[in-house]
């Protein structure tokens, strides 16, 4: 099997790791943002509001990698910011993201953020239909207002993603429309159409068929309610391929069906222009971000083991979902990959594993061992459970240099919440 490739080889890394001790994450900028300049090059036939280029957004979900080195090199690339809780928007807020860049997708919503979100003039996404007079009655019916569309078992043997019934998002095909019906009553002048159905998905049929029923209820809107939607978001979970033997997904192919569809649907319901958007946040930065360790144990007892110094702190993946995420041993990529091992962390828990029986070359104490794919839901969704506590987080720029973005979490930092008297 094909190995992946690594944007740096050992002797850089040795250079790395002293000055940044391991773990750590690190972030290729280049690729982020040849990533970036890909999709939004697939997309630039979506119009604007006023049928002028350039209506194509995506909405980076901030929860992904909530770094603001990371976020201004997105907004420089044009992206906006899907934002789900107050520390969320707080973070746009303080590297000066406002107004419109920021989409407020949400649920379970406490009234304060709601309140946040409307103070930065960001898109305010409603997850339930009780959350119309909860917004009005609160913090006032924004001017424009999205809602999202959640289509239960109309999506079901479509393609296998989770059913969509079985979420907690989202506004059910009898609520939406009444719910824009009231949200207008309560005096919201201007719409969105949002829905969020896919998760971690690789086939890009799924994101057309995503649009063909979005666009669809945008004509039902306007048909029934009069209302013209000025956008619809397609939302995220757009998949990147954490083995091996699995493709990326082809953003031209996802926007060349998008694009047919819109002929089909939108132009004909005299709807064009009607600017698409999404808000994807695995697929910008996860592929692009890998945490480096270091083998510190060899263990040989019913299995073999591999000791890293990073842990399930620094990335949950694989023992909450069980994800697959690859390694890479720098300077041992030739070797015969003729070693089954477990490679581990230190928690007190079994399923702090990075894998389990992989094949691998064989490792010695002293190996910088490499996981990728750590650039989505890695660093961020770490945890301070056993005291174990948060890694550092580097940059890779386009010139070759390293730039530390997030120092480690220190034991100082661990106790700060305590009262210890
Ligand atoms: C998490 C999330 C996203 C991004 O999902 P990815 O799988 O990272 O693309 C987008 N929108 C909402 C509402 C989310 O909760």
């Amino acid at each position: 099997m094909k190995d992946r490739t690594l944007p740096f080889d050992r002797p850089f890394l040795d250079r790395v790791v002293q000055d940044h001790p391991t773990p750590f994450h690190i972030y290729d900028e280049a690729a982020i943002r040849d990533n970036a300049r890909a999709m939004y090059k697939a997309f630039s036939w979506v119009p604007d509001r006023n049928g002028g280029p350039g209506g194509f957004c995506n909405y980076f979900a901030v929860k992904a990698l909530p770094n603001p080195h990371i976020l201004r090199v997105l907004r420089e690339e044009g992206m906006g910011f899907d934002c789900s809780s107050i520390a969320e928007l707080v973070l746009c807020e303080r590297i000066g993201v406002r107004g419109e860049q920021i989409m407020f997708t949400s649920n379970d919503t406490p009234l304060s953020e709601y309140a946040k979100a409307r103070e930065l003039g960001g898109i305010i996404n409603l997850d339930d239909i009780t959350h119309i007079e909860y917004l009005a009655a609160g913090a006032g019916m924004p001017e424009l207002i999205c809602m999202r569309y959640n289509p239960g078992p109309l999506r079901e043997g479509n393609v296998i993603i989770g059913k969509p019934e079985e979420a907690k998002y989202g506004f059910t095909r009898e609520q939406i429309i009444e719910g824009y019906r009231a949200a207008r009553d309560l005096g919201a002048v201007r719409f969105g159409l949002h829905t969020m159905v896919a998760s971690n998905e690789l086939n890009p049929d799924y994101f057309v068929e995503t649009a063909v029923m979005l666009f669809e209820l945008a004509v039902e809107l306007k048909q029934k309610l009069g209302i013209r939607v000025e956008f619809v978001n397609l939302g995220g979970g757009i998949g990147i391929p954490y083995r091996p033997e699995q493709t990326a997904v082809d953003y031209q192919r996802v926007s060349d069906g998008v694009r047919a569809a819109y002929g089909r649907i939108v132009k004909p319901a005299g709807l064009d222009p009607l600017p698409i958007v999404l808000e994807n946040g695995r697929v910008v930065t996860g592929p692009y971000g890998y945490l480096v360790t270091r083998a510190i144990h060899r263990k040989d007892t019913y299995k073999h083991y591999i000791g890293l110094d990073g842990n399930m702190a620094n990335l949950m993946r694989p023992g909450m979902y069980g994800a697959y995420h690859h390694i890479t041993v720098p300077g041992r990529q030739n070797a015969a990959a003729d070693h089954t091992y477990d490679v581990v962390g230190s928690l007190c828990e079994n399923n702090d594993k990075f894998a389990i029986d992989r094949r691998l070359p064989q490792i010695e104490i002293g190996d910088l061992v490499v996981i990728h794919d750590t650039g989505a839901h890695g660093h961020s969704m770490g945890f301070n459970y056993n005291g174990k506590l948060r890694s550092a987080e580097l940059l890779l720029k386009p010139d070759g240099s390293v730039q530390q973005i997030r120092r480690a979490e220190t034991l100082d930092d661990y106790f700060a919440t305590l009262d210890l008297l």
